[in-house]
């Protein structure tokens, strides 16, 4: 074996822009568009920061996703998740576009009722119901997606001679292979809990059990575990109809599709290697068509997809305050927005563009917030070419969570506007003010003066 030819190091600029051994970089370019409308005019007209929403990539995710599914298999229904992004505005595009309700809580229930989704379109999740919001929903012939045994025993006391039926599901968990396993929420499949409370539900004649749901993750990397979920919910519809001869109307796989950002400490990119919307309905509805069921007794499917249908959607623009330098050297860039109203930076690594040129040269930065609290980092790591005070940016796929999650912490929460698709701008939730944060408070009497010396 010959010996290895000795290359001494050497040291080389790179150029940024041009092919070089790390590829080309692109990730840098200015983003000073938003659906065509120049983001410096809406921050000078709407203030910084602030959300935009584009109507046009709402409307054409959910069409990508109907599509992906709908070509694979012929009864599907999508449920927008409200908890995901209940702006009025945000809800009611997907609605326009056919979506029902899904809602976990009275609150985003009485949301969905004031958008205009009649009753029987509104799916009913979450831990907690009480005893007058299922009355409530019962009512409106929603369907209440049962989480534990305590909430079936509710039910069933309510009903009793009542003269009213309920259209149910139950939500079940199981084993998908991908850990840790999601069991807190509904019945579990293996352990034959699921089963139980199936049978449970048939020897009551108030209920009538319409559905089996799951939610098995979010951000879910691997389709196949939809494959495995789908599977073990065409199980219990088939042991239902052999056991009781009832017929299961739909299964419900959720939500739980990965949008594509990127998770920290991913080595990859997460558009690089989430599955598309194609690879989660080829693993979803080849299970429920290679299953066994008859044409007719095909279950409706129904998706109560959410970050993945909203994410890229949103951005949220804001403006440089400051930067510093570190003690160890590294280069720091202080927002005007931090972890209150981006809340999803802290599992993501946020995508972030300057919004006017910036030059070539890149420097590994860390990017805070402009709260006085350690944790309000938006970034610990990213590269960006130097920005100046004044200057803006815009951070990329925040339109899942961000503004349903946001704290009003020390700021108070800017406005929301949305591009449509003419590309005119409406704003379609207002700025808090001070007015808007001390409307809820009440100061005793004893504690309304005092005197300072
Ligand atoms: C949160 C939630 C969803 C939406 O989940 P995503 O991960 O955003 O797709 C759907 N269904 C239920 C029951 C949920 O709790």
């Amino acid at each position: 074996m010959s010996k290895k030819i000795y290359e001494r190091p050497f040291i080389q600029q790179l150029n940024t822009g041009f092919m070089n051994k790390f590829g080309t970089r692109t990730d840098f370019g200015p983003v000073e568009h938003i659906d065509g409308v120049p983001v410096k005019n809406l921050i000078q007209e709407y203030g910084s920061p602030l959300f935009v929403m584009s109507e046009r990539t709402l409307r054409s995710t959910y069409k990508s996703a109907v599509r992906a599914f709908k070509t694979r298999y012929p009864k599907v229904q999508f449920a927008w998740s409200y908890k995901t992004n209940y702006i009025n505005a945000v809800c009611n595009v997907f609605h326009q576009e056919g979506a029902w309700a899904e809602v976990v809580s009275i609150f985003e229930y009485q949301k969905a009722l004031r958008n205009g989704v009649p009753g029987d379109k509104i799916i009913f999740n979450g831990p907690e119901k009480k005893r007058e919001e299922l009355e409530l929903a019962v009512e409106n012939r929603s369907l209440i997606h049962i989480d534990h045994f305590d909430e079936l025993y509710m039910l069933a006391e309510l009903l009793q001679n009542s003269g009213k039926k309920a259209r149910v599901a139950i939500r079940m968990n199981m084993d998908t292979g991908v850990y840790p396993m999601w069991d807190r929420f509904g019945f579990n499949y293996e352990n034959g809990q699921a089963w139980n409370a199936i049978n449970k539900i048939m020897s009551h004649d108030e209920m009538v059990l319409e559905g089996l749901h799951c939610h098995i993750g979010t951000y879910m990397l691997s389709a196949n575990a939809y494959a495995i979920a789908a599977w073990k919910l065409c199980d219990l519809v088939q042991h239902t109809k052999i056991k009781w001869n009832h017929k299961i109307q739909y299964i419900d796989l959720g939500g739980g599709f990965a949008s594509a950002n990127t998770l920290k400490g991913s080595y990859l990119q997460g558009a690089d290697i989430i599955p598309t919307f194609d690879d989660y309905a080829e693993a979803i509805t080849n299970t429920i068509l290679n299953f066994g069921f008859s044409k007719e007794d095909l279950p409706l499917l129904i998706l109560e997809t959410g970050r993945a249908l909203v994410d890229d959607a949103g951005y949220l623009l804001g403006s440089v305050i400051a930067n510093k330098t570190l003690s160890d050297g590294r280069r720091a860039t202080v927002f005007d927005f931090g972890v209150n109203i981006l809340f999803t930076a802290f599992w993501y690594n946020h995508k972030i563009s300057p919004a006017q040129y910036a030059s070539h040269h890149t420097e590994e930065t860390v990017c805070y917030g402009p709260l006085c609290m350690n944790i309000d980092v938006v970034n610990d790591n990213i590269s960006l070419p130097l920005l100046t005070p004044g200057n803006h940016v815009v951070v990329h796929r925040v339109g899942a969570y961000n503004m349903t999650q946001w704290m009003q912490f020390i700021q108070m929460r800017p406005k929301v506007v949305l591009i449509d698709m003419s590309g005119k701008v409406h704003i379609i939730r207002e700025n808090e003010t001070v007015d808007t944060i001390e409307e809820r408070e009440r100061k005793p009497e004893h504690l309304s003066t005092f005197e300072l010396k």
